[in-house]
C-alpha cells in the first residue's frame, strides 16, 4: 500500500501525442494561455486567489467552494463535473452517492482516496445539479487546469464528459475517446463514464473497470491481493 502524501513508484513513460484533437477552436484564447503565465503556482496560493468566489453565478446558490481533496504530490488525479448537495454542504469532492461508488473504484484499484487528488471542473454546486454552463466552465476551469499542474500527476482520469471536454477542449462525445489515452500538457489522460452515470446505467460499470485497470497497469499497480 503507497504511504499517503508520497509518490507512488512508477515507471517512466514517453510522452503521448494527443489523439483527438480539439474540435472547438475556442472562441476567447484557450484556457492553458492564461494558466501557461503563472510561475511559482500552489494549492495554498490558487486556494487563496479563489477566495469567497463571487466571479460567476454559481456563486449565489452555493454553501460552501469545494476546492478539491487529497494528496497534494498524487500521481493519479480525478476530475469531476461539479459539486452536488452533499458537496456543497461538506466542501468536499465526491462525499455523496457518486461519490461512495468513486472511493470504491478507487480501492478496487488498491488505493485509498488519500493517496490521489479529487477535483471538479466547477467548484460551486449548479442548481438543480444541472450541468454547468459554458460561462461558469470558462471562469473556473482556469483553477482546475492549475491545480493539476500543481500536483503535476503522471494519469488524469476525467470522470464524465464535463471534465473530459473541458480539459480536452473539444466537442466530441466521450464515447468517442473513452477508455484511450490521450496526451495532456505533457501527462496521460484518459476518459471514463462518471460514477453517476454507472448508478444509473451499472452495466457500463464493465468499461470503467476496463479503463481503470489501464490506468493501474499505467502506474505499475497490482491488484490487492484477495483475503482467503
Ligand atoms: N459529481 C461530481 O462531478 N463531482 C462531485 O464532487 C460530486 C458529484
Amino acid at each position: 500500500m503507497p504511504k499517503p502524501q508520497s509518490r507512488m513508484a512508477v515507471p517512466a513513460f514517453p510522452q503521448p501525442k494527443p489523439r483527438v484533437a480539439p474540435v472547438i477552436a475556442p472562441s476567447g484564447p484557450s484556457l492553458f494561455e492564461e494558466v501557461d503565465k503563472v510561475k511559482d503556482d500552489t494549492l495554498l496560493k490558487i486556494r487563496e486567489e479563489i477566495g469567497d468566489c463571487t466571479r460567476c453565478k454559481l456563486h449565489k446558490g452555493r454553501h460552501k467552494i469545494v476546492f478539491g481533496d487529497g494528496s497534494p504530490k498524487a500521481q493519479l488525479v480525478f476530475v469531476g463535473e461539479g459539486p452536488g448537495a452533499d458537496e456543497d454542504a461538506q466542501g468536499l469532492p465526491f462525499v455523496g452517492r457518486a461519490g461512495k461508488l468513486l472511493t470504491q473504484m478507487i480501492e478496487a484499484m488498491g488505493l485509498q482516496r488519500k493517496d490521489v487528488y479529487i477535483c471538479n471542473v466547477v467548484k460551486c454546486r449548479p442548481p438543480e445539479n444541472r450541468t454547468p454552463e459554458p460561462d461558469e466552465v470558462q471562469t473556473c476551469s482556469p483553477y482546475l487546469l492549475r491545480q493539476i499542474d500543481v500536483i503535476n500527476p503522471k494519469v488524469i482520469v476525467c470522470l464524465g464528459a464535463v471534465a473530459a471536454k473541458t480539459l480536452l477542449e473539444t466537442n466530441k462525445g466521450i464515447t468517442q475517446f473513452r477508455g484511450q489515452w490521450l496526451g495532456w500538457r505533457g501527462r496521460k489522460l484518459m476518459a471514463t463514464y462518471h460514477p453517476a452515470y454507472l448508478l444509473r446505467n451499472p452495466p457500463a460499470k464493465a468499461d470503467v473497470w476496463k479503463d481503470l485497470q489501464k490506468v493501474m497497469a499505467e502506474l505499475g499497480l497490482r491488484l490487492p491481493k484477495k483475503k482467503s
